[in-house]
């Protein structure tokens, strides 16, 4: 199986690499990191500490006041400091200290409030220098730098903090000129272990339009020799899962070069100016490693025509951003080795910008595989997985008309589960199957539902069926079921026998009738309308709505399109007024004329109906044979 999408280096960064030579191990900002910062602080503290003590005088011993009144009736007083009634002095000479531990000439001592002493005659008598300070204290200048400098510093310290956490949501804004440097990639995968062709299949002439982009990258210097210029870029277009991402990974596997990759809404951010910044890095990194590919995946969030439907994200900010790519891809001379890939869903709501000469100038479609290429995707994605040997892909791979890659991908795992659950030591045909049931049909949903319920659903899901098998033509029935799946009470399913890729209108009348077999069932048999038939409507809208607007399908509307195919769109400018009013009017017609010969059909077939709707009420999953079996009809077209 594919090798998951390596992650990303930094949250902020929205892209991620693969293949990069790892960059210089980043310098050591700061020895140590934070711990340093706590421990210079806690420095810086001890330091300033021990100054102020050291001006404020600690090493004096405080005697009790009795004392300092003998020593000055003594005359042993020489000089005093006083402020407030703190007095600090010094003997003429040493005296024991009260509390027997030595002598003493320095002292500190406090004057009690109450004291009626005559202490400044005393002193004045014995002469003692008596020097006064005020009672709020200077503290000196260093003192005083620290304590007004204190806030500021935590101020500037929590700033940075959270400008370090904020330079994952901002980018390039305020945290860019803080981003810390990005940590060491991680490890570099094995050059083995890269995605390659080898990994990709059924999609063959896709893969040949790539092949000159691989030798490109590999032999630069012949195409530079031969002056030859490689396109700008190239657009893989086509439905999601069908493997563009995974193409796109295999090119660069391929030829060996490293791969950037981004989804275009990993861009844009709500701050203006930010998503070109980004473009701006992203292709700044690929040209410092060129040859290299830069990857940018859906890139219809952003390329959209203007004044298309609004994406995500300002106007502005889109703008800017796919006009920096643009301006990024200008910049290339074709020699620098950097070729930009894209991938979008949607290539018909491009802003033609992008799709210019000199940019994505080569547009590759890529597209469902068909039944040989579903079987090279299922080997693929068995290649690791046990299978036990009934095991028959070519089979599977019939069975799955119209399925995606990605979708064979999850059916390849969904039987791998199932065999685990079963306990079984390989994956058998038959826990495929059941996985395929379960992809198409979507999980059981374990709900006890009330009888009458039950046999409306019953009646419902025949309804579906018998129409699908009455119209020759039709895509056959491949099961029926009454069995709760997923948001339906009831499915039922066809699939071609082989792959389609043109309708006819009478294929899609007939699907148009099939739709409308539950509503129809429902009503012929119980006339009664549930809310029951809601997603089997939403599809005749479509159908009917391409039929005459998109299609030419109507006579009065004509063979014109008067419907944009862009359902995001807002259609009310597509046509005249009339025009609309006349596709809405056929519409109706079309589907009034199925629902009309859906009833007559099913009052035809009653006894069909009712032998269907039995059978299902009995054993709830009736199979392709079964079904047909049970409604007494036999498959005249059934091949093989
Ligand atoms: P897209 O980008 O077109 O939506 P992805 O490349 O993301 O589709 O496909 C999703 C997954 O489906 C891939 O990782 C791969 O496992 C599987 N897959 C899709 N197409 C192919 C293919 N042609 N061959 C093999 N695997 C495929
Ligand atoms: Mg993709
Ligand atoms: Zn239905």
């Amino acid at each position: 199986m594919a090798n998951p999408v390596p992650p990303r280096d930094r949250t902020d960064q929205p892209w991620r690499s693969e293949g990069a030579p790892p960059p210089p191990p980043p310098r050591r900002k700061m020895p140590g990191g934070w711990i340093g910062l706590v421990l210079t602080a806690l420095v810086v503290y001890l330091i300033a500490n021990l100054l102020l003590s050291f001006f404020n005088g600690v090493g004096e011993p405080t005697i009790p006041y009795t004392e300092f009144s003998k020593q000055v009736t003594a005359g042993n007083v020489s000089k005093i400091y006083s402020k407030g009634d703190a007095i600090q002095g010094q003997l003429k000479k040493k005296a024991p200290a009260p509390d027997g531990e030595g002598d003493y000439t320095k002292f500190k001592t406090q004057r009690p409030a109450f004291a009626d002493d005559k202490l400044w005659d005393e002193l004045s008598r014995q002469k003692v220098t008596v020097t006064a300070q005020p009672v709020v204290q200077e503290r000196s200048f260093l003192a005083n730098l620290l304590i007004s400098l204190a806030p500021m510093a935590l101020l500037v310290l929590l700033w940075v903090f959270i400008a370090r956490r904020m330079g994952a949501a901002l980018g390039g804004g305020l945290g860019g000129m803080l981003r810390p440097k990005p940590p060491p990639r991680p490890v570099e995968l094995e050059p083995g272990k890269r995605t390659t062709f080898e990994d990709v299949a059924g999609i063959d002439e896709v893969k040949g339009e790539l092949d000159d982009v691989v030798d490109f990258l590999k032999n630069p210097q012949v195409y530079r020799r031969m002056g030859a210029r490689m396109p700008g870029g190239v657009l893989l277009a086509g439905p999601p899962g069908t493997g563009k991402t995974l193409l796109a990974r295999a090119v660069a596997g391929e030829a060996g070069v490293p791969f950037f990759s981004a989804s275009a809404s990993e861009f844009i951010e709500m701050i203006v100016g930010v998503g070109a910044s980004r473009v701006r890095e992203l292709f700044a990194e690929a040209r410092k490693v060129a040859p290299a590919i830069v990857f940018i995946d859906e890139i219809d969030t952003i390329g959209r025509a203007r004044g298309g439907g609004a994406g995500m994200g300002g106007h502005d900010e889109r703008e800017q951003t796919l006009n920096q790519i643009l301006t990024e891809m200008d910049g290339f001379t074709g020699s620098e080795g950097v070729i930009v890939l894209a991938a979008t869903n949607r290539a018909d709501v491009l802003d033609p910008a992008l799709t210019r000469p000199g940019r994505f100038d080569r547009v590759v479609q890529v597209s469902p595989p068909d039944r040989a290429g579903r079987e090279a995707i299922l080997r693929i994605h068995t290649r690791e997985i046990p299978l036990a040997d009934d095991v028959d892909l070519g089979r599977i791979a019939g069975a799955t008309p119209g399925m995606t890659g990605a979708d064979l991908a999850n059916l390849a795992n969904e039987a791998v589960l199932l065999a685990v659950k079963r306990k079984q030591p390989a994956v058998t045909q038959s826990a495929l199957f059941d996985a395929l049931e379960k992809v198409q049909l979507g999980a059981e949903r374990p709900l006890v539902m009330p009888e009458e319920e039950r046999r409306r659903t019953a009646y419902h899901e025949s309804g579906h069926a018998l129409l699908g098998m009455l119209k020759p033509g039709a895509d056959p029935v491949r099961k029926v079921t009454i069995v709760p799946r997923g948001r339906a009470l009831g499915v039922t399913l066809s699939t071609p026998d082989a792959d389609k890729y043109a309708y006819t209108e009478e294929y899609l009348r007939g699907r148009i009738v099939g739709a409308l077999g539950g509503m129809a069932a429902e009503h012929v048999v119980y006339d009664v309308i549930t809310t029951g038939s809601e997603s089997d409507l939403e599809q005749v809208t479509q159908l009917a709505r391409g039929m005459v607007g998109r299609w030419g399908m109507s006579q009065r509307v004509g063979r014109l399109t008067a419907i944009p195919g862009d359902p995001q769109q807002p259609y009310g400018l597509a046509a005249a007024p009339a025009t609309l009013d006349t596709v809405d009017h056929e519409m109706r017609r079309i589907v009034d004329e199925c629902y009309e010969s859906a009833c007559r059909q099913l009052r035809d077939n009653r006894d069909r109906l009712d032998a269907l709707a039995t059978a299902l009420l009995a054993h709830e999953t009736l199979d392709e044979d079964a079904a047909y079996r049970a409604a007494g009809i036999a498959r005249l077209d059934k091949d093989a």
